[in-house]
């Protein structure tokens, strides 16, 4: 299944929730030589798209002239005409509301081939997110889908309102915030009664959703009071009350928080995974990059002769992984560890051992160096070679306690974290943060540093455990909240206990 060339696909990107994105629209995204995209599409949308693709923003922005449609569907043609797989890429559905229609009319009348892949419509996503089902057994037998905001280039308005009016079952509209206190005027006109339940759902499905439900008469006031904007949804219909019941998606305990993530982007995403099915909206701002260091003579050494050492200790999955790499090019693998005891400083890093068929014989109940070094004390280390693998630019208090025991000591560094200087966008999206999460000391200190004055001072600080702790409050930050247990699922499960609070 990948983009045929000279073809171009009328895709839809769904509501705005990347989950909802279908199987089939991320595979064109993926094949596609050109991607013409809209502004209302998923975070991360175009992650999955070839590193040579031509991506081509042709949304509407505010305050800025749009491309023209027949602009669109002449560029449309012509990169189709060139032999390339285009993605034409819209928000929802591309035929509901979206001018699909109309491009794939340009298309034919050029003799341009294309295919259509349906996308998730606003009108039954942000209803269901918000907890509205737009059809029920005792409530609505029918929906309807209505624009809410007609071209006014059009010379009569072409809905019929009396008829809307008698309609019967839910009316969902788009585009329909502006026009709203007309239009639901024009309902009760037609007979609709003004006590009939409404909502409005904005930016339905993303991290900042917001419902309000009201009547058909009040909603417009409950919209302009809770200064409810586009993108929104208008939902007309004794379904609305079901929210009552059925609410969930704003009831997450996140939800409505923003959380900045510091991590190196590599080690990122379980976190931010974690924290988005939480509900919050994360903001990515990493404040380190990994750099390996295989090359020196000092891993290179120790990898080639890993089999003579006594005890490996490594200190993080980045060192875990690394070693693992260092191993291979030395021409070896796993089978070089037989009769080494192999200490992990915890889970995070056991797991990553395990990945690949090392089991640790040492893993601490707290995971900070001290313990790992209390956790070692059963174990005879004087005169035996010990290695330790971990970063450049970490504490000595392992290797020091090793070798006061006797043991001769090799440290390695296989990585250094150095300092990523951070998007402007992530930084202006971390000015409202909630919450700032801190899972290293490195990242207190690189982060601190590239911000300088732009640190969201009012955001709560979360820290994994005491050595980051102590770094943040040297870097004169105030540390919030710190996780009981020092890895990432203490981290989220501190943040949530303080979100409840
Ligand atoms: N083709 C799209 C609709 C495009 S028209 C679809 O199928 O969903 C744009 C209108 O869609 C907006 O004005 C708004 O009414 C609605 N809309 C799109 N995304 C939305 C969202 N995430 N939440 C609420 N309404 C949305």
């Amino acid at each position: 299944m990948s983009a045929r060339a000279g073809v171009v696909y009328l895709v839809g990107a769904g509501p705005g929730d990347p989950g909802l994105m279908t199987a089939r629209s991320l595979a064109m995204i993926a094949g596609a030589d050109a991607v013409f995209y809209d502004r209302l599409i998923p975070p991360g949308a175009l992650a999955g798209a070839r590193e040579d693709a031509e991506l081509v923003y042709v949304g509407k922005q505010p305050g800025v002239p749009s491309v023209p449609q027949e602009e669109i569907g002449a560029r449309l043609i012509e990169a189709a005409r060139a032999g390339k797989s285009v993605v034409r890429l819209k928000g929802g559905d591309p035929f509901v509301f979206g001018r699909g229609g109309e491009e794939g009319e340009a298309l034919r009348a050029a003799g341009v081939e294309f295919e259509v892949v349906p996308g998730v419509t606003a009108g039954v996503a942000a209803s269901a997110y918000a907890g509205i089902p737009v059809t029920h057994r005792d409530d609505a037998s029918a929906v309807a889908f209505v624009t809410g905001h007609e071209d006014p280039q059009k010379p009569e308005t072409a809905l019929d309102w009396d008829a809307l009016a008698r309609f019967p079952g839910t009316l969902v509209f788009y585009m329909g915030v502006k026009r709203l206190a007309e239009n639901a005027a024009s309902l009760i006109a037609g007979g609709r009664d003004p006590a009939e339940p409404a909502a409005a759902i904005e930016r339905g499905t993303w991290p900042g959703q917001r419902t309000v439900v009201a009547t058909l008469e009040t909603l417009a006031d409950a919209v302009a009071r809770e200064a409810i904007k586009a993108p929104a949804l208008i939902v007309v219909g004794a379904v609305a009350s079901r929210r009552e019941e059925l609410d969930w998606f704003e009831r997450r305990p996140l939800h409505g928080r923003r959380v900045v993530v510091t991590r190196a982007r590599a080690q990122a995403s379980g976190l931010a995974v974690t924290l988005r099915d939480l509900g919050a909206e994360v903001v990515e701002l990493p404040a380190i990059r990994i750099e390996p260091r295989l090359e020196t003579a000092e891993v290179q050494a120790a990898a080639a002769a890993i089999g003579v050492y006594e005890l490996v200790c490594l200190t993080s999955p980045n060192g875990v992984r690394l070693l693992f790499e260092a191993i291979a090019a030395a021409g070896l693998d796993a089978r070089a560890l037989a009769g080494v005891t192999v200490a992990a400083i915890g889970p995070g890093t056991a797991r990553a051992l395990a990945e690949r068929g090392v089991l640790a014989d040492v893993v601490p109940e707290r995971f900070v160096a001290e313990a790992l070094v209390e956790a070692l004390a059963d174990f005879e280390v004087k005169g035996e070679r010990v290695l330790v693998a971990r970063a450049a630019e970490a504490r000595d208090v392992l290797p020091d306690a090793l070798r006061e025991r006797g043991a001769k000591v090799d440290v390695v560094a296989l990585y250094e974290t150095v300092r990523e200087d951070p998007d402007e966008e992530a930084i202006a999206a971390a000015q409202a943060a909630d919450y700032v999460t801190f899972t290293s000391s490195s990242t207190v200190t690189n982060l601190t540093a590239a911000l300088g004055e732009r640190f969201p001072t009012a955001a709560r600080i979360v820290s994994i455990g005491p050595v980051t702790s102590d770094s943040a409050r040297a870097a004169g930050l105030s540390v919030d909240v710190e996780a009981e247990r020092h890895d990432v699922d203490g981290l989220v499960q501190a943040l949530l206990e303080d979100a409840a609070k």
